[in-house]
């Protein structure tokens, strides 16, 4: 008898098992759309000068003591200053509980965690579709998950008379998961009228809003236009939870930094709230690691670091930008028949492209393009060198 005979392995991630098929192919012409995370354009992982510079500083200068419970607190302060506002009131009112968190996925799960500790009948609208990921963090958190219908595959844009229907019809006082910006995998966000619409309809509702923010200042290249959609609902006098990373905006993906939010009623409750969720941190990693903290507080606590880490991640967000309207202008040339529209409408990130698995299987197997069987193309491993062989492919393929 074996302790472990009973254990079957578990479902491969579809994205990494998508990365292990590219390393694996040994065509000079292959392309890895999958991955998500920044690519420079000649597809190689970048490091920020930004982060380089802030290394330098902090280089030998410091000892290895644990960081508090919480967390940094200049990282923290620093990172609620981007999510809530340089001069938020509710940051000058102490009302918010927050804490250092292990990046964005981290943090989603400290408030999944949080939320059925102390509201353990509750439930969560999440988005369909939305971050695969977002569906495991709830389940381990025993949080029963409902849908919130988002994508209109039709249009590829938003399903928002749906979506509004959901809310509507959802009990009151129900927790709903929003992506801030740039939604994965879709790239589709409200717009700002929708998403003035979507506040009002949670006032109504008395619903709680969660932001998953994996991408501020990624979609549009300004971290405060893409803090909007929390503005609004600020604005609009709601409590709201936000999880922060610094994953993809400073490049520190590996560093497992971010920060979860929790806007209270006024101090004494922020207290109390952030004090229950250092409670759920200890027992499963005592305290944040302290390196990715040291290099966030550096950048944004100096205002030359600052300038020009605004600089970079506009430089990342407007190289996307760049490749989905040639991506976009390739296809049109190619003389395809079909709508390409939807690759600049869309923002951040991923390009929802409409192929079908069929047609992805054909992308991978003909030409030596890999991507998630669901159509989502990284515009991230889209480059100058690729684009032109990756338009002809989709193009052969769609018709
Ligand atoms: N939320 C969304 C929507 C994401 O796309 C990601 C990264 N793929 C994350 C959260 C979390 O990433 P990380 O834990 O690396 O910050």
């Amino acid at each position: 008898s074996s302790w472990w005979g009973h254990v079957e392995p578990a479902p491969k991630d579809p994205i990494l098992g998508v990365t292990e098929a590219f390393l694996a192919d040994p065509s000079p012409d292959k392309v890895n759309v999958g991955v998500g995370a920044y690519r420079d354009d000649n597809g190689k992982p970048v490091v920020l000068e930004c982060v380089r510079e802030a290394e330098r500083r902090i280089a030998g200068t410091l000892n290895m003591e644990y960081l508090p419970m919480g967390g940094s607190v200049k990282m923290i302060e620093e990172t609620l200053k981007l999510a809530y506002g340089e001069d938020s009131e509710f940051i000058k009112d102490k009302r918010i509980a927050a804490v250092q968190a292990l990046s964005g996925t981290g943090a989603c799960r400290l408030f999944a965690d949080f939320q059925k500790r102390f509201l353990p009948d509750s439930q969560i609208y999440i988005p369909i579709p939305t971050w695969a990921n977002h569906h495991n963090i709830w389940r381990d958190a025993r949080v029963p998950q409902r849908t919130l219908r988002y994508y209109h595959p039709e249009s590829k844009g938003l399903d928002f008379a749906s979506m509004m229907d959901d809310i509507r019809n959802a009990p009151n006082g129900s927790f709903f998961l929003l992506h801030a910006c740039a939604h994965n995998p879709t790239g589709v966000d409200p717009s700002e009228e929708q998403w003035r619409e979507i506040s009002y309809q949670f006032k109504v509702k008395n619903h709680f809003p969660f932001f998953d923010m994996a991408y501020q200042g990624f979609a549009s290249g300004d971290p405060e236009r893409d803090a909007k959609a929390i503005r609004i609902f600020l604005e609009d006098g709601h409590p709201i939870g936000c999880a922060q990373s610094y994953a993809k905006n400073m490049g520190l993906y590996g560093q497992r930094i971010g920060c979860l939010s929790i806007l209270c009623e006024d101090e004494m409750q922020a207290v109390a709230v952030k004090s229950q969720l250092q409670q759920l941190a200890r027992p499963m990693y005592s305290n944040p690691p302290v390196h990715g903290a040291l290099i966030v507080s550096t950048i944004l606590g100096d205002t030359e670091l600052k300038n020009l880490w605004l600089k970079e991640v506009k430089g990342m967000a407007d190289r996307i930008i760049g490749m989905r309207k040639a991506l976009r202008e390739n296809l049109e040339k190619l003389g395809s028949p079909l709508s390409w529209e939807h690759i600049t409408n869309q923002i951040g990130m991923f390009c929802y492209s409409g192929l079908t698995p069929e047609q992805v299987d054909r992308l991978t197997s003909e030409f030596h393009i890999y991507m998630t069987r669901n159509g989502r193309i990284s515009m991230a491993g889209v480059t100058t060198g690729n684009i032109g062989y990756l338009a002809n492919a989709i193009h052969e393929v769609t018709t």
